[in-house]
């Protein structure tokens, strides 16, 4: 799939992607910089691809009934400001200018409650299974845009989820290729 080139407008939403607006999500501090960029790993019910359910998840619509493991996150109340899809489809739910909950307890580099001052992107996967040629390629197309509207995210600054919550938890795990990636991100930057 090609991948068009992607716009940022002045409300935090990217043109051109399907947006799915979160109602989970808060104002970020007065003056937050936004600087980290959070990578994570969902599906629902896990292992399983394809379907709308991370879509309804996000925006408060699963039906709970239809699967015992959604029975068991009834009560979160999550999201996150991008999520992408097996196919390379980018589905955007809350503004990047706006604080997505994504991160829960966390920290980086001392700093705490990450979602104060990142931007998280999950990709439809789990933590052992291989991720799509087409969520690399979509993957790094987004963090290109995040970045140059966001200087302060350098290629120093995208942290997965296991990284700020340690213990807690272990997404986007071991079968995401960081070197792929960030060799994706630093040709990107040559051009
Ligand atoms: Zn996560």
């Amino acid at each position: 799939m090609e991948i068009m080139k992607l716009t940022l407008n002045a409300k935090g939403w990217v043109e051109g992607l399907r947006h799915c607006p979160s109602p989970f999500y808060n104002e970020r501090p007065a003056n937050a910089l936004i600087n980290l960029l959070v990578i994570h790993n969902i599906s629902l019910p896990p292992g399983e691809f394809g379907g709308h359910e991370i879509e309804d998840f996000f925006q408060g619509k699963l039906e709970h009934s239809k699967h015992p493991y959604f029975e068991s996150i009834k009560e979160l109340k999550v999201s996150a400001h991008f999520v992408i899809k097996r196919s390379g489809e980018i589905v955007q739910f809350v503004s990047v200018f706006d604080r997505a909950w994504h991160a829960g307890k966390s920290s980086f580099q001392g700093k705490e409650n990450c979602n104060d001052y990142s931007i998280g992107i999950e990709l439809e996967g789990t933590d052992d299974i291989a991720f799509s040629e087409q969520q690399y390629q979509a993957l790094a197309k987004l963090s290109h845009l995040i970045m140059q509207n966001f200087p302060g995210i350098t290629l120093h600054r995208i942290a997965g989820h296991s990284d700020i919550a340690p213990g807690r938890k272990t997404d986007p795990g071991p079968c995401f290729d960081w070197d792929y990636y960030r060799e994706m991100m630093s040709e990107n930057f040559k051009t």
